[in-house]
């Protein structure tokens, strides 16, 4: 048993707390390799904004679960000599689908897990909901559970359709399982293709795809029923044109790769939406900064050379979306 607390994390509660009183929302970003990291972790320390590292089920099986929570632990240490005198990290378990999932998170020293039983029956729900929660709070770790569903694939995360979260649920769900955040539903989805052509429409002057907006109405129900709970959005990625252009005229092919505007994102990191994944659009970042170094520079071998620029990529994006986007910029001096 590690607690999360002698690695030098920090659960969400305070973290949470502060972004709803404050109207800005915590950036969520995933992470499976060593330059994805030290972006996060560099943007975080010049911009002192709290942070949630993500751990996916993809993630664990591609990195491995022990290593990335020594990464996050160093990670800490490493926002130290960056200048960051009291980072406020948090290493956080993404879509977790079994109790047992969990608790090996919760005994290895995450400080937050997700649980989510957003496929299932609602009442099998909540009971998953509030074992974990109960498990959890013995060592104030914090539980997000979901209620509604997302479309869009996200490592194993695969659901055709969305179905946005009935409000009327919430003050129960909430109420009944003790969880301390919930993800809603609300248009969001994850991956880099979020809409189809058909749900869009379409810019008479660029051409490119418009999606439709998120349901703000759902949302405004759900605060008002649980005023100053916070709310958890996934799969709101952007989908940067720039990257989708950068990767598609160097050897790539992602026809019609849309996401959600950041002017909605802004708006919803105003409300009591108080956490933000994004993952997508780092990748993109990434990869456009692979595939530009590789197309220019054929006789490159070293892979520092292309994740040294992907990695510079990435810090700009992370740092972006804090002080453009969430808002969380200075929160955590
Ligand atoms: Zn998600």
């Amino acid at each position: 048993m590690v607690n999360y607390k002698d690695l030098g994390l920090v659960n969400t509660r305070e973290m949470f707390a502060k972004a709803v009183d404050g109207g800005y929302a915590i950036p969520a970003f995933n992470f499976n390799n060593m330059e994805q990291l030290q972006a996060i972790i560099k943007a975080c320390a010049e911009t002192k904004s709290p942070v949630i590292l993500q751990v996916s089920s993809g993630a664990r099986k591609y990195a491995n679960q022990t290593l990335l929570r020594y990464m996050a632990e160093g990670a800490v240490e490493y926002a130290k000599e960056l200048g960051w005198e009291h980072p406020q990290i948090c290493l956080h378990l993404d879509h977790g689908d079994t109790f047992e999932l969990c608790k090996s998170c919760v005994d290895f020293g995450f400080s937050s897990v997700m649980i989510d039983g957003s496929s299932l029956p609602y009442e099998e729900n909540i009971a998953l909901t509030k074992k974990v929660v109960d498990y959890a709070h013995q060592y104030d770790v914090t539980v997000e559970a979901e209620l509604g569903v997302l479309a869009g694939v996200e490592d194993d995360v695969v659901a055709e359709e969305s179905h946005y979260t009935k409000p009327e649920e919430v003050i129960d769900f909430a109420t009944r399982t003790g969880c301390d955040s919930l993800a809603i539903s609300i248009g969001t989805s994850h991956g880099a293709y979020k809409f189809k052509p058909e749900q869009c429409t379409r810019d008479p002057k660029t051409g490119k795809l418009v999606p439709p907006p998120l349901a703000f109405d759902v949302l405004e129900e759900v605060e008002k029923r649980l005023p100053g709970f916070p709310i958890v959005l996934h799969g709101s990625s952007s989908v940067p044109q720039e990257y989708v252009d950068i990767i598609n005229s160097h050897g790539g092919n992602l026809p019609d790769a849309v996401g959600i505007p950041e002017d909605q994102l802004r708006k919803a990191a105003k409300s009591a939406v108080c956490k933000i994944n994004i993952d997508s659009d780092s990748r993109l970042a990434f990869t456009a900064a692979v595939r530009k170094v590789l197309a220019e520079k054929p006789g490159e071998f070293d892979p520092r050379k292309y994740c040294g620029p992907a990695r510079d990529e990435m810090t700009k994006l992370y740092k972006h979306k804090i002080i453009e986007v969430l808002g969380s910029d200075g929160k955590a001096l």
